[in-house]
């Protein structure tokens, strides 16, 4: 529980006490160790008797505050920093998984997700199963007896697809099965998945939640036991976050409500503006009435996001043209920054996977993925309007 009602003042104002220096800002804690009073409070610190920092790699006030906000902001009871999304989302599992268990998870995950599935958890006897997001009626009958674990993540990347986390929540109930979010494109200002029932919700905190592009860092968010149990995994085995990192992403969760809110608003004008462009053969946005799922968008998000994809005519080699035709977008492998970024999954993130599988996650060959940034609008429309043209 925070002193301060709202998220917006939450995040600003949930900080570290002030050190002797009366500083305003919060000071950056770089160091490896915290020394003891005396020998007393070394045991009772080690034997968990009191709470307080031991060694960097264990806790960090840095840290510790920027886990602190985004709790609250998550309205979950505990987490964990981690050293980047992916530790996130190997700890959240690791750490609760063992050989024989079993995962059902939405096809539609983050590429490294599913190398972790296929290819790092088959070697330590935990299996999983891929359900499709676009058919909710798929999932029940994949549960197992040996299935611990639901994993998903809406809206899905790049296809935007969305799952009814209310749905998902009552299935994962249902079964008695722990269910992990990852909700890095939504962020908790879009949608709560503790709300929906979810018990782990993770991040990676490299995209909107930094959203300058500056660092890598990531969190795990959830029901105490659960955290309790990824806290010993992290503390021992060192995914851990640097407190550096950590004191930039508390700083960025100052700005997290109103980036998301502007950051969504520039996505729809977007989004509004082209669709029914002759040169594009559709839109996809979560708040536009042409999304399959725009009545579920409604009702689980606030706002549509910071991602709008959409699928130029001619192809492959279009897409190609259109990215080379852009001026002031940038052409890079990141999303959830204050920059434009367009990317071209055929030919880069998804080049790897057969035809037949990008079709099942939704990519064709002519999919563009805007993650839209703060500038303005009109020039960010006008990049794109201009690179639509010279690529014909
Ligand atoms: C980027 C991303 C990750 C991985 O996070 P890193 O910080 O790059 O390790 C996981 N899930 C989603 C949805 C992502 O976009």
């Amino acid at each position: 529980m925070s002193e301060f009602k709202h998220i917006e003042t939450q995040a600003i104002r949930t900080q570290n006490g002030k050190a002797s220096y009366r500083e305003h800002s919060a000071p950056i804690y770089m160091t490896s160790s915290f020394t003891f009073e005396d020998a007393e409070q070394a045991r009772a610190l080690f034997a968990d008797e009191i709470d307080g920092n031991i060694y960097t790699r264990f806790s960090n006030p840095n840290n510790s505050e920027f886990i602190e906000k985004l709790c609250l902001l998550e309205e979950t009871a505990d987490g964990v920093p981690t050293a980047s999304g992916m530790a996130a989302m190997f700890s959240s599992m690791a750490a609760l998984l063992e050989s024989g268990d079993h995962v059902l998870s939405s096809r539609s995950i983050f590429g490294s997700t599913h190398q972790i599935f296929t290819q790092i958890f088959p070697k330590w006897g935990i299996e999983h199963t891929y359900a499709d997001i676009n058919n909710p009626s798929d999932w029940e009958a994949k549960i197992k007896p040996n299935t611990k674990m639901i994993f998903a993540e809406t809206p899905s990347n790049p296809g935007l697809d969305l799952i009814d986390l209310e749905w998902l929540g009552q299935l994962a109930e249902k079964h008695g099965l722990i269910l992990n979010i990852d909700n890095c494109f939504a962020t908790p200002i879009l949608q709560q998945p503790s709300k929906f029932g979810a018990h782990l919700i993770t991040h990676s905190a490299t995209k909107f939640i930094d959203g300058q592009g500056r660092t890598i860092g990531g969190a795990i968010l959830g029901r105490q036991d659960l955290i309790d149990k990824v806290r010993f995994f992290i503390r021992h085995t060192g995914p851990s976050l640097s407190p550096f990192n950590g004191w930039l992403l508390s700083k960025s969760l100052e700005t997290l409500p109103l980036r998301m809110s502007k950051h969504c608003e520039n996505a729809k004008k977007i989004a509004e503006y082209l669709e029914g462009h002759e040169e594009l053969e559709s839109v996809k946005y979560p708040f536009l009435k042409s999304h399959p799922q725009y009545e579920l968008a409604k009702k689980q998000m606030k706002y549509g996001g910071g991602l709008i994809t959409f699928i130029v005519k001619g192809g492959l080699e279009r897409g190609k043209r259109f990215l080379n035709s852009l001026n002031m977008l940038s052409f890079t492998a990141n999303l959830g920054d204050s920059r434009t970024i367009a990317t071209h999954p055929t030919s880069t993130t998804h080049s790897k996977l057969s035809e037949e599988d990008r079709q099942a996650v939704g990519i064709s060959p002519g999919l563009i993925r805007i993650s839209v940034g703060l500038e303005n609008v009109n020039d960010i429309l006008e990049d794109i309007v201009n690179a639509l043209n010279a690529s014909k």
